[in-house]
C-alpha cells in the first residue's frame, strides 16, 4: 500500500527506497520491474523528493541529471502498464513532483527563483509571499453505450487496432458534466443524455485527473472529427477491439460495462 506524505522530517529518519528519473524516464535496477532502488539517510541527496510510505517503507523521487553507462531507462507510460496500484501510485506522484519541479523553477509572478518547502508539495516565492502548487490537469474520459453496442475511438498514436473511448481536458468555465458532453459530441457528432460518474484515476502524462462518466447515446450520426482523431466506431460487446491496456481507467470502465451487461 502507498500513503503520501511530503514531510521530509517524517521519512529521512529511516532507511527506505528510491525512484530514480532521467528525463522523464524511469531508470530500472535489473530486469522490466526493478523500479525500486535502496535508499538510506546517509545517501540522500539534497534534491530527492519525499513521497510517503510504500508497504510502511519511506519511498523517495530522485531526478539524476547524468545516465550511468549501461543504465537501462524505460518510459513510465509503458512501465505504468505493468505495475500494481501501490507502485502504479507512487510513481504517478514522483512523475508528477518531478514534472512540477522542473517546469515551475520561477515564480509565475515575479520571476524569482521558486523554494522547496521541506512539510508539503508547494514552492514558495519569498519575495510574494505566495506558495505554487503542483498543477492538476482535469479531464472527462466518457464510455458511451447503446445497449450493447460501445461507441470507441483511435487515435494514431495507438498500438495498431487499439480503440480507446473519448477524452479530452475540461476547459476553465465548465463542469465535468458539461465536459464530457461536449467531447463526445466535438469528436463524434453524437449526442448523449443520462451521464454517470463512476470514478477516477491520475494519470501522470504529464498531469491529468481523468474523471470518468459512463453516458448513454441519445441522437446523431456518427461522424469522426479527423483532425483529433485516425477511427471511431461502434462495436458490439462480442467484438471488441483490442482495447487499451491495464491499469487505464478507459480499461477498467469497458470491463465493468461489460460485465454489467452479461
Ligand atoms: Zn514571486
Amino acid at each position: 500500500m502507498f500513503v503520501a506524505n511530503p514531510r521530509e522530517s517524517e521519512l529521512r529518519i529511516s532507511p527506505g527506497t528510491c525512484l530514480r528519473f532521467y528525463r522523464g524516464d524511469v531508470i530500472l535496477r535489473d530486469g522490466p520491474t526493478g523500479l525500486l532502488w535502496p535508499w538510506t539517510p546517509a545517501s540522500r541527496a539534497p534534491e530527492d523528493l519525499p513521497l510517503g510510505t510504500l508497504n510502511g517503507s519511506p519511498v523517495w523521487a530522485r531526478n539524476e541529471p547524468t545516465l550511468e553507462p549501461g543504465a537501462h531507462r524505460v518510459s513510465l507510460r509503458a512501465l505504468a502498464m505493468q505495475l500494481d496500484e501501490a507502485h502504479y501510485a507512487a510513481a504517478s506522484l514522483a512523475a508528477q513532483l518531478l514534472h512540477f519541479e522542473q517546469s515551475y523553477r520561477h515564480c509565475p509572478r515575479c520571476a524569482l527563483a521558486l523554494v522547496r518547502v521541506p512539510t508539503g508539495r508547494q514552492r514558495h516565492c519569498e519575495a510574494c509571499s505566495d506558495d505554487w502548487y503542483p498543477r492538476i490537469a482535469p479531464c472527462a474520459i466518457v464510455l458511451v453505450s447503446d445497449g450493447d453496442r460501445l461507441l470507441m475511438t483511435r487515435q494514431a498514436k495507438y498500438p495498431v487496432g487499439m480503440f480507446g473511448i473519448v477524452a479530452g481536458f475540461v476547459e476553465a468555465g465548465e463542469s465535468l458534466e458539461e465536459c464530457a458532453r461536449r467531447e463526445v459530441f466535438e469528436e463524434t457528432r453524437i449526442s448523449v443524455k443520462n451521464l454517470r460518474y463512476v470514478g477516477s484515476q491520475h494519470w501522470p502524462f504529464p498531469q491529468q485527473l481523468m474523471a470518468g462518466f459512463f453516458a448513454e447515446y441519445d441522437h446523431g450520426e456518427l461522424k469522426v472529427d479527423h483532425e483529433e482523431l485516425e477511427d471511431a466506431q461502434w462495436f458490439t460487446l462480442q467484438q471488441l477491439p483490442p482495447l487499451p491496456p491495464k491499469p487505464s481507467i478507459a480499461r477498467r470502465m469497458i470491463e465493468d460495462y461489460v460485465t454489467q451487461r452479461a
